[in-house]
Order: structure tokens, then sequence, then C-alpha cells
């Protein structure tokens, strides 16, 4: 289906808790290089198959079938561990509905990695997806205490939520005049010029803006650089990530990042690529809602298909006015 890749399932996890409907999902990432459930996947299955009590069978490393029967949820702690440096901000996402949805008090401390590439970074939750889903209505927090980059990982955040409030509808329509613009360029473990040069790069790039800068020495388990770009608007806040990698100059990450910004910018729809595909579910559990975002990616477009077969005709994707998505409560 569609993207086939790891959204498939996960978005199936959590709207199977939810609903409380069964599924089975076959070919697994087939066309992946390394099909198959991953740790990271592996982790996300039996972190949402403890909140709701779920019977399954091909929960195992490499499994390209599994079968899924949700029972209750329950809230309470918990602790999630991806084990490797492994995306946790994909298992946060996955737990999260339930969690959400069903009253009571909940602490999460989710382990593994926080930033990495093709996957929401810690920065982007904390500042562009909480701060929609807490002006739905959700009482739900989340605090890093150690960032965790690839290979190393060891990253550690904290979620605290209070589930069972009634999440209202949510309108993003219009993007409005650019407030601020925030960037940051972070180093753990390698030479903080490369910071300083990203920084430069950047702030170079976004000059025309009103920018505020901040590098930073961050404590982490092994290696990592990641630049942030913040982009404050009215209605919202988008965050743009580039990763430092061996072998590639501060300026050309610092660049990358500010060309997605540039793109971003000059599409004048408040709703970015990765945001877009992620304020699916929560609009189709919650009140729904309406945005106008950037050219729908294969993963906005697969997640509506995922949300259809759980919860049919909730979603409308239309090409008026660029790209509107309609969700209907
Ligand atoms: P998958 O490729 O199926 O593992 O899904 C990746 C998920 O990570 C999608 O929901 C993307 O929107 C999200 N994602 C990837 N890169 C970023 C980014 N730079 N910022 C925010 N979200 C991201």
């Amino acid at each position: 289906m569609g993207e086939g890749g790891g959204q498939v399932l996960r978005s199936s996890l959590a709207l199977s808790a939810v609903t409380g409907t069964p599924f089975r999902v076959e070919s697994i990432r087939a066309r992946r290089s390394r099909p198959g459930l991953l740790r990271q996947h592996l982790t996300a299955v039996r972190a949402i198959a403890e909140v709701c009590g779920a019977r399954m069978h091909g929960d195992a490393l490499g499994s390209r079938e599994l079968t899924f029967e949700p029972g209750e949820v329950q809230h309470g702690d918990y602790h999630f561990a991806v084990g490797t440096a492994g995306s946790t901000t994909l298992v946060f996402q996955t737990v999260l509905p339930p969690l959400l949805l069903a009253a009571g008090r909940s602490r999460i401390v989710f382990e593994g990695g926080t930033h990495n590439p093709m996957a929401p970074p810690f920065d982007f939750i904390a500042r562009t997806f909480l701060p929609l889903l807490q002006r739905m209505g959700a009482s739900v927090t989340a605090e890093l205490k150690r960032p965790g980059f690839y290979p190393a990982g060891g990253g550690r955040f904290v979620v605290d939520l209070t589930g069972g409030q009634p999440l209202s509808g949510l309108s993003l329509l219009e993007r409005g005049d650019v407030e601020q613009v925030g960037i940051e360029a972070r180093v753990s473990q390698i030479r903080e010029h490369v910071a300083t040069r990203e920084m430069k790069a950047l702030a170079g790039a976004l000059a025309d803006l009103p920018i505020e800068a901040d590098t930073a020495v961050v404590e982490s388990a092994g290696p990592g650089n990641v630049a942030v770009v913040t982009v404050r608007t009215p209605q919202l806040t988008e965050t743009f990530t580039g990763f430092g990698e061996r072998g590639v100059k501060a300026e050309k990450v610092a660049h990358r990042l500010a060309g997605e910004v540039r793109k971003y910018l000059a599409a004048d729809a408040p709703v970015g690529e990765h945001l877009a595909d992620q304020l699916l579910i929560p609009l189709a559990l919650g009140g729904g809602g309406e945005y106008r975002t950037v050219e729908p990616s294969l993963h906005t477009r697969t997640n509506i298909e995922v949300i259809e077969a759980f919860l049919p005709d909730r979603v409308k994707l239309a090409e008026r006015d660029g790209f509107r998505v309609e969700v209907r409560a």
C-alpha cells in the first residue's frame, strides 16, 4: 500500500488500538533494502501491544507479516526503549493516540534515537506537533532529557499526559507573516566549529528574515550534529532539520536546510510536508478540521488510505487553493 514503509504499520497500530479493530498486515516494508520489522518498528508494535493488551502473531525482528488484535487501552507508567539508535519519536507517535483518548494519566519514557533523519526530530515534536495538539485541548507535554543520534543512540525523552480530554477541531488555512525564524546548530562530540559554520551559512542564506540564532554543545552518548530552523507564523511554528554527515561540509548541510525553508515559504501554505501526514490521525480521532498544505507527499496520501481502512469517509484531499485536507470528525 502506498509508501509501503513503517508508516502503514504504525498508523494501523494506532488506529486499531483506538477503534478496537483487529488487522493483519502483509509484505511489511517489502521493497525496502532490509524488509520486514526492524528494531524501531518492533518496539512500536510491542509498545502499543502493551498499552492496549493486544494479542498478536508475527512480532519478531525481520517479520513480514503481523496479526494484531487490540484489547483495552490502559493508562499508566510506560518505558519503551528501542535498544538501538532507531527513532523513539515514531514509537511516540504510535502510542500517543490511544493514550490521549483513554481517560487517565500516563508517563512514558522513551529511549533510543531522538534526532534521526527520516523521522520527526524531537524538536519537531516539541515545537510543531505538540503545540497544535495542545491547542486542540490535549493535555500533553514532552521533555528531552538527552538527545540520541545515529549510530550511538542513548537519547531519552519523557512524555506526561492526561488522556480523555475532548479534542476540538483545528483549522490551519492561512500562513500569515513570518514572525520569527530561529536557527540553531548543535554538536555532540564533534568540533564546535561545525556548528559555528552551519550557523554562519544559515544566517547568510536566511538574512532577509527575522532571525534569532543559537549554537550549543550538547551531551549525548556519541557524536552527532543537527541544525534546526523554526519558522514562527501566527498559527503555528514549523520545524526544519538538517543532519551533519561524515564527508558533507557544514555549509552544504546549512544550504540544503535553508533550501527546504525557502521552499516552504514560497508555497504560502501553513502546513509543511511532514506535519501534513502527522496531523491526519489526531484530526480524524479528534474534532476534525482542515488545513492548507504544500504538495502532499506519498506519506500523506498513504496515511489517508490507512485511515480510510479503519474510519471510512473521514479524510478528503482537495486541490483547491493549492492543496487542502479536510477531515470530518
Ligand atoms: P516512515 O518513512 O514510514 O518511517 O515514516 C517517517 C515519518 O517521519 C513520516 O511521518 C514523516 O513525516 C516523518 N518525518 C520524516 N522526516 C521528518 C522531518 N525532517 N521532520 C518531521 N517529520 C519527519
